[in-house]
């Protein structure tokens, strides 16, 4: 077994990057799957929410880049949700400085979960909002693309945004990374503006489109600050059963694919 790797990742904040993380990781567990969450951002939201005081944490991601910490010594297991993080904490912030010098700086990821790809079934990678070393190192190290989106009018800029540096990644480093798929989060569906986002993305997304989307559910927003994801929370919400659905999605768009 060799994990499939997925990076989830959009150059904008707030658009349910660190909620798809999370609740994915949880609905894969609950599909028997085994999940490492790598939390790339020094904001470290996908680690306090799956539980883990980030203050606490001495020998996270950062530790790992640098060469400081084995990555086996630095997983954590969830507090809640049955899969494990590597963590970040503030201390990520400063590795964009210090990785600029050390060697294979872009591979530091990569090189890393080679280590523990056969534990797993699924890595999801945490990226943060900018073109960082650290997200280089996020789309280094994966295979896959998952792009969340919010169905506003500046959405598909965003998106070809990405895809150009998907481009540009995929002819300097790894000719591999492909989009797995866009998913619609923070979703109205009585909203005009998402019913027409909607159609452009099936004009010109059709293949990438997930068909589940994600809607604006209070109980997702609430499951973080008790770090736990929405499927402990609240089993029933209607966030929880759209992660469940969006997993199984996953599932079937990798089942065909290597790692
Ligand atoms: P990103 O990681 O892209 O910055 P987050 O996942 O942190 O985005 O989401 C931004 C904010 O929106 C957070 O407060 C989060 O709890 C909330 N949020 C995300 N997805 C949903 C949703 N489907 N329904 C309600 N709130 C959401
Ligand atoms: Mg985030």
């Amino acid at each position: 077994m060799s994990a499939h790797i997925i990076a989830v990742a959009n150059q904008k904040g707030g658009v349910g990057k660190t909620t798809t993380v999370v609740n994915l990781a949880a609905s894969l567990v609950e599909k028997k799957s085994k999940v490492l969450i790598v939390d790339l951002d020094p904001q470290g939201n996908a680690t306090t929410g799956s539980g883990i005081n980030k203050g606490n944490v001495t020998n996270g991601v950062y530790a790992v880049l640098l060469g400081n910490e084995e990555i086996n010594n630095a997983i954590i297991t969830a507090q809640h949700g049955g899969f494990d993080v590597l963590p970040a904490n503030r201390a990520l912030a400063g590795a964009e400085v210090e990785l600029v010098q050390e060697l294979a700086r872009e591979m530091r990821l990569k090189n890393a979960l080679a280590q523990v790809a056969d534990k797993y079934d699924y890595i999801i990678i945490d990226c943060p909002p900018t073109l960082t070393l650290l997200t280089i190192n996020g789309l280094v190290a994966a295979r896959h693309i998952i792009v969340p989106m919010v169905c506003e009018y500046y959405a598909l800029e965003g998106i070809s945004d990405l895809i150009a540096t998907v481009r540009k990644i995929r002819q300097a480093i790894n000719p591999q990374l492909e989009i797995l798929g866009i998913v619609r989060t923070l979703y109205d569906p009585r909203s005009l503006l998402a019913k027409q986002v909607d159609e452009q993305l099936m004009t010109h997304f059709p293949d990438q489109l997930f068909s589940t989307p994600i809607p604006r559910n209070i109980r997702l927003a609430e499951a973080p600050s008790h770090g736990m994801p929405a499927l402990q929370y609240d089993p029933r919400a209607t966030g929880t059963k759209a992660y469940l659905a969006l997993a199984d999605e996953i599932l079937q768009r990798t089942a065909t694919k290597q790692t």
